[in-house]
């Protein structure tokens, strides 16, 4: 098991199981707290064959080298952190994404998943990937038609993204939840028991240039249903749409950046994949990158009070 010190005492997880086991009888002193976040995820490339309107993604085009992606998995791997996920655009369409994840999982003791719209997913591609993989998730916003006016792809194509990612690990389903998709949840969360998913991710609608985030009665209707819900698939939300939500914390007093920290395929850090304050990693590499941001975070905290 890899382990891992924080406020919250020492945090024990197993790449292959998932288990987590946290000793909190354990209270190590802040310097000897692990420097890197504890989950980091990179978006290997800002290319992405599908035009969702609510789409986050910068859309200039950007990807990261291989080379630059292993340095810094094996300095964030040396510092503590847990896990990274390769995400985008799409990642699959990186040309050396079978590579990065074989090395990644070969080379760190991290684990890796990634998330995908699943309409890659060949058996090839599948069978490549095997034993590198710990997690992957799926992007499933909406069933039928709702789904494919979303996407813009067929809902059949995506079933068959879904059988393929079953043979390749454990995986999660995630939902982006607005008010063509909220109506739909129930049939999602049947979905996602009946094809063997192990969660099932909400990411309320955050606001981009073209979609406003989720209104109060999208958010209200969300609320209720979480509230009700009674399957067998666990339940997962973002962080920046938790409000309102009853959500279970472990980790209460590892927050931020000690918690979470995205690189986009330009190579800026940053505190989500929202945030629009963000800092180059250059050659000193990733933690270098993560001190000089949290030094930008404490001026303007500095500043406002
Ligand atoms: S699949 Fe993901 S990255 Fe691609 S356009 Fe849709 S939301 Fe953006």
């Amino acid at each position: 098991m890899k382990s891992r010190i924080g406020p919250n005492g020492v945090h024990l997880f197993d790449r292959l199981s998932g288990l987590n086991v946290l000793l909190d009888e354990l209270r190590p002193k802040e310097a000897a707290w692990s420097s890197s976040p504890r989950q980091v995820s990179i978006a290997l490339t800002n290319v992405c064959d599908l035009h969702c309107g609510y789409c986050y993604a910068p859309k200039h085009k950007a990807s990261l080298r291989t080379g630059q992606v292993l340095g810094w998995l094996k300095e964030l791997d040396t510092e503590g952190c847990l896990g990274i996920g390769f995400g985008g655009g799409e990642p699959t369409l990186h040309s050396d994404f079978v590579d990065i994840c074989k090395r990644a999982a070969g080379e760190t003791q991290l684990a890796v998943t990634f998330t995908t719209h699943g309409h890659r997913l060949t058996p090839q591609l599948v069978e490549h990937l095997k034993g590198s993989i710990h997690f992957a998730r799926i992007s499933v916003d909406g069933v039928g038609r709702t789904y494919e006016k979303q996407r813009g792809k067929q809902f059949a194509s995506l079933l068959r993204g879904m059988e393929s990612i079953a043979t390749l690990s454990p995986f999660g389903i995630n939902i982006v939840v607005n008010e063509c998709t909220v109506t739909e949840l129930d049939a999602i969360s049947e979905l996602a028991q009946k094809v063997g998913a192990s969660e099932l991710l909400l990411l309320p609608q955050q606001a981009t240039t073209v979609v406003a985030s989720i209104d109060e009665v999208v958010g209200r209707a969300l609320q209720d249903w979480v509230t009700n819900y009674r399957g067998k698939v666990r339940l997962a939300v973002s962080e920046a749409g938790a409000a309102g939500l009853p959500t279970c914390d472990p980790l209460p007093d590892e927050r931020g950046l000690q918690a979470y920290a995205h690189i986009d395929a330009s190579g800026m850090l940053r505190a989500s994949s929202y945030s629009p304050v963000g800092a180059k990693i250059v050659d000193a590499g990733v933690l270098s990158a993560l001190k000089q941001l949290r030094n930008t975070f404490e001026i303007k905290r500095e500043r406002q009070s």
